[in-house]
C-alpha cells in the first residue's frame, strides 16, 4: 500500500519515455519514399503537419502490429532520470493508448522492461487530467493545459519536441522541459522546495523571463 503521504509523479509516454516519432518517421518514409526529419513534424498530428494526411492508415495499422510498441526506442535520459524521481516520488506512466490490437498489452511489458513501471503504476487514459499528481510531465501541449487547469497546485511540465513549440501556455505552473536532466531538476525543484528553489527562467512567463524563445 502506498503511504498517502508520497509524492506522485506522472509521466507521459511517447515523446517522454519512448521515442514514437523516430518510429513514426521511418514508417512513413519508408511508405511514401520521402525523407522527412523529426524537425519537420511541427505540429502534433504527425501525417497532417508533413502534408501526408492520407498516411494515417498506414501508420495506425503499423501501431496495431504486434510488437510496435515493444520495439520503440527510449528517450535518452530517460532511464536515469525515473531512476532519480523514483528517489522523491512514485513514478506512474499516464499514457493514452491507440485504438489499435497489442497496443496497451504491448506498452505495459516495454514500460516494466524498461523503466521497471509495473501494471499497478501504468493508467491508459485519454482523460490525463483526472488523475491528480504532484508533477505531470507530456510532449502534448493540450494535455499539460487541461492537466495544469484541473490540478493547479501541481506542476505541469511540457517536454520539449519540435511539434510544440509553436504554442505558448501562460500558467504559472506549466513549465517547458527541453531535456530529461531539466525534469528531474525541476521536479526536485518542485518536491523539495527548500532545497532546491525553483529556476524561475524556466517558467512560462512573459518576456524577457521566457526561456523560450518563440
Ligand atoms: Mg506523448
Amino acid at each position: 500500500m502506498v503511504p498517502a503521504t508520497k509524492k506522485r509523479v506522472l509521466l507521459d509516454c511517447d515523446g517522454v519515455l519512448s521515442d514514437f516519432l523516430t518510429k513514426a518517421l521511418e514508417i512513413i518514409n519508408t511508405t511514401a519514399m520521402t525523407n522527412f526529419q523529426h524537425a519537420h513534424v511541427h505540429d502534433f498530428d504527425i501525417c497532417e503537419s508533413l502534408g501526408l494526411p492520407h498516411m494515417w492508415d498506414t501508420l495506425k495499422a503499423a501501431c496495431g502490429e504486434k510488437d510496435f510498441c515493444l520495439n520503440l526506442e527510449l528517450i535518452p535520459g530517460a532511464q536515469a532520470g525515473v531512476s532519480m524521481l523514483r528517489a522523491s516520488a512514485d513514478v506512474y506512466c499516464l499514457t493514452s493508448p491507440m485504438s489499435v490490437p497489442n497496443w496497451a498489452y504491448d506498452r505495459n511489458i516495454w514500460l516494466e522492461k524498461h523503466f521497471e513501471i509495473t501494471n499497478p503504476f501504468v493508467v491508459h487514459t485519454e482523460a490525463k487530467h483526472i488523475v491528480t499528481g504532484d508533477i505531470f510531465v507530456d510532449d502534448k501541449v493540450e494535455n499539460v493545459r487541461v492537466w495544469a487547469e484541473h490540478n493547479p497546485k501541481s506542476l505541469a511540465i511540457l517536454f520539449d519536441a519540435p511539434y510544440n513549440r509553436k504554442t505558448e501556455i501562460n500558467r504559472a505552473n506549466v513549465v517547458r522541459a527541453f531535456s530529461w536532466d531539466d525534469v528531474v531538476k525541476l521536479s526536485n525543484s518542485w518536491l523539495h522546495p527548500n532545497m532546491l528553489p525553483l529556476d524561475k527562467s524556466m517558467l512560462y512567463t512573459p518576456p524577457p523571463y521566457q526561456r523560450i524563445k518563440w
